[in-house]
């Protein structure tokens, strides 16, 4: 087991992104806007989810995937849970103050119940486009995962689950912030660390090249709300900050892996 230190002082926040799955029979084809000259062009997606250690606090952003959706679904090739791995990173599932899901695309709400103590934080605007008329309609009914959605109707009456509009803080120095774009209600993460600003983008930007060269990705929601997306989430990290992107294998070049966990978890901050 590994586990990081603490470091000293205030201020201190750790910041991981942790994967848990991957999809090598991938093409470029299946994630841009429009139509790609590469279209056929191998492009492997990685599967993520994100832990924020602030204090006595941590918030998961994102509740990936299990085992069994990968079997069904097949192609993707399922590592390891999030919850063995935030043990591995010397925190624990049930101890997580919060998790905030970007959206409700089914790679990213199927571990919710193995967070027990944590209260869920989601855009309004998502759980309702997720229970209206339009949910089942085509390409966005595929991306679904409807007993996640009924478990989210159902804890809403509980309490567990905290429903926002735009901008909210959910600790100190975690804040999100709706983008729309690609689902209706997606939002981002913005973490303050002492070695500046990180925005978890999850899919506001699926890979690096989205974002930084302006390309939208291939399930669009609403177009003129991805661009807006790709605004905010720079505005959101400013010059000097950091953003993490949701499905880039790429994540695992540009930040270092965790020791011991090489493949399965990198340190953002
Ligand atoms: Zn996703």
């Amino acid at each position: 087991m590994t586990v990081e230190s603490d470091g000293a002082g205030g201020g201190d926040v750790r910041v991981y992104a942790i994967r848990f799955a991957h999809r090598e029979a991938s093409v470029r084809g299946e994630h841009f806007y429009g139509h790609d000259p590469c279209s056929e062009s191998p492009f492997p997606i990685d599967y993520y989810v994100w832990l924020v250690v602030s204090g006595d606090r941590t918030v998961l952003v994102d509740a990936g995937f299990t085992a069994e959706t990968a079997r069904a679904r097949g192609e993707r090739h399922y590592l390891r849970s999030p919850m063995e791995t935030i043990a591995a990173l010397g925190s624990d599932a049930d101890r997580v103050s919060h998790v905030v899901l970007s959206h409700l695309h089914y790679d990213h709400v199927g571990h919710v119940a193995d967070f027990p103590a944590a209260s869920v934080v989601l855009q309004e605007a998502e759980l309702a486009f997720w229970t209206s008329r339009h949910a089942g309609r085509g390409e966005h009914a595929r991306l679904a995962d409807p007993a996640a959605i009924a478990s989210l109707v159902r804890e809403n009456f509980t309490g567990r689950v905290r429903l926002v509009n735009g901008d909210h803080e959910v600790v100190p120095g975690v804040t999100v912030h709706r983008v729309g774009g690609h689902t209706p209600g997606l939002q981002v993460t913005r973490v303050e660390t002492a070695q500046g600003v990180v925005v978890l983008a999850a899919d506001g930007t699926h890979f690096f090249e989205n974002i930084e060269q302006d390309r939208p990705y291939g399930v669009v929601n609403h177009l003129p709300s991805m661009y807006e997306a790709f605004d905010t989430i720079r505005s959101l990290a400013g010059p000097d900050g950091v953003v993490v992107p949701g499905h880039d294998p790429r994540v695992r070049e540009r930040f270092p892996a965790v020791p011991g966990l090489a493949g399965l978890a990198v340190r953002i901050a």
